[in-house]
């Protein structure tokens, strides 16, 4: 006979873990009334890699600023199950971090532990957690030692780097990245590929490089004039010609497609040379994350 399931056996299940993104009918325009996001449905879960694709002024950017309440729109919202507005804001802003497209925006004091340590100062953690965090957060991003450097010395691709390190020293529960290999010159672009591939959290990236999105993401959302037009597998997404043409997206000529395996093996290796330079966060419900 098979055993009758226990009558309280809901109440005894773990409660599912939030979306890592839920959106319901999100829209934005400018003040100018330049309307930017027109009706965005989406549900992102946590540990997704998630890549945000389409042409310029789609509306990618004015999207991911929604993510931590820089930009508020209208429609529904929920990031980690919270909304990013509000009494909620100051949790949000320290489980979601944005790399910004251009480092220059995220750093602005006089040395990069300075600047590293800005978030985790603004969470209130005592001198030496934020001095930990500031020094694994540079060795995650191959920094270490450059503490008492100024930013504005560095090259660009060095600045992208600290400028990753200010968001992961508040060890964001999501990850957000717009553009993060605009203007880097290969090496760095490998690089910061790695210290990405490498991190155990929820990514969501804006790109124009599609390798990158391929690379990082396991799934890709093509945004166009405000609308989610495709939401699929990455294979699916970014080998459908057709579909990217239709919104002036294309593959590198003779991109090589590097079958699911070997590209997730490739991912694996460059996390194992990067691991060890940041610990892994703990994800709610113990959960492994798959970015
Ligand atoms: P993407 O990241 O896809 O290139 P953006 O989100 O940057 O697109 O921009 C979407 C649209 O919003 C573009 O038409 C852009 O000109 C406009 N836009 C962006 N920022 C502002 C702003 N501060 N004021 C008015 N319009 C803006």
């Amino acid at each position: 006979m098979n055993p009758r399931p226990h009558p309280n056996l809901q109440e005894v299940r773990a409660d599912p873990l939030p979306a890592a993104v839920k959106a319901e009918g999100l829209r934005f325009s400018y003040p100018d009334g330049t309307e930017v996001l027109r009706g965005i449905d989406l549900t992102i879960e946590q540990g997704e890699s998630v890549a945000v694709i389409g042409p310029n002024g789609a509306g990618k950017s004015t999207l991911l600023l929604h993510l931590n309440g820089i930009l508020i729109g209208t429609g529904n919202l929920r990031v980690l199950g919270l909304e990013p507005r509000g009494k909620d804001l100051r949790t949000i802003r320290s489980k979601v971090g944005i790399v910004f497209q251009d480092p220059e925006d995220q750093l602005f004091l006089t040395s990069v532990s300075r600047d590293v340590a800005f978030g985790p100062n603004n969470m209130g953690l005592d001198a030496g957690e934020v001095a930990r965090r500031v020094k694994e957060a540079l060795a995650a991003v191959g920094m270490a030692g450059s503490e008492d450097r100024a930013a504005h010395h560095l090259s660009f691709g060095e600045k992208k780097r600290i400028a990753t390190a200010t968001v992961l020293a508040m060890r964001p529960e999501v990850l957000v990245l717009d553009e993060p290999s605009a203007n880097l010159d290969p090496k760095a672009r490998r690089r910061l590929i790695d210290i990405l591939l490498a991190l155990p959290v929820t990514k969501i990236v804006a790109t124009h490089d599609l390798p990158v999105a391929y690379e990082l993401c396991d799934r890709v959302l093509i945004l166009d004039r405000g609308t989610i037009v495709a939401d699929g597998p990455v294979e699916t997404v970014l080998f459908d010609e057709d579909l990217l043409a239709a919104h002036d997206l294309q593959l590198p000529y003779a991109f090589e497609k590097l079958p699911a395996r070997s590209r997730r093996a490739r991912g694996a290796a460059s996390a194992a040379a990067v691991s060890g330079a940041l610990p892994a966060r703990a994800t709610p419900g113990g959960q492994s994350p798959t970015g």
